[in-house]
């Protein structure tokens, strides 16, 4: 796609691409979180994850198997950290994976961000009541 900055990574910004597949690409972010974080991404611009080919959903979960394990070994972590971005948000429309190794979890990268406790449980009739507002027209 025209004017996309994930797209331009393959024509303009090679030295930062770790891997090319035939449908996918692995490259360092512009402003990693850490030395381990790298994006995954498809060669063709993607929006949203149904747009996604099975051929390149099948080739972006291997890569993220495979890389996973590399950071883990490399960086001397026990776990990874993996966010889809899709859809239209803030950044780039084009669909990505962010991954870096971490002993972290979701909970330290995301509670800052959206302003939300570390830990709140609920009770088992809030639990049901977001499960039901989610489920809602699901199958529709
Ligand atoms: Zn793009």
């Amino acid at each position: 796609m025209k004017n996309c900055a994930l797209c331009s990574i393959l024509k303009s910004e090679e030295k930062r691409i770790i891997l090319t597949t035939t449908p996918s690409f692995v490259c360092v972010n512009k402003e990693p979180l850490s030395k381990s974080h790298i994006m995954l991404l498809p060669q063709r611009h993607v929006c949203k994850l149904d747009e996604l080919s099975a051929e390149e959903a099948q080739d972006l979960l291997t890569t993220i198997h495979t890389f996973s394990a590399h950071l883990q070994e490399k960086f001397n972590t026990q776990g990874a950290l993996t966010i889809l971005n899709h859809g239209k948000h803030k950044t780039q429309e084009h669909l990505h994976f962010h991954l870096l190794a971490t002993d972290g979890n979701l909970r330290d990268v995301m509670s800052p961000y959206l302003k939300a406790p570390y830990r709140k449980e609920l009770t088992l009739e809030e639990l049901e009541k977001l499960a039901s507002a989610i489920k809602d027209g699901l199958l529709n």
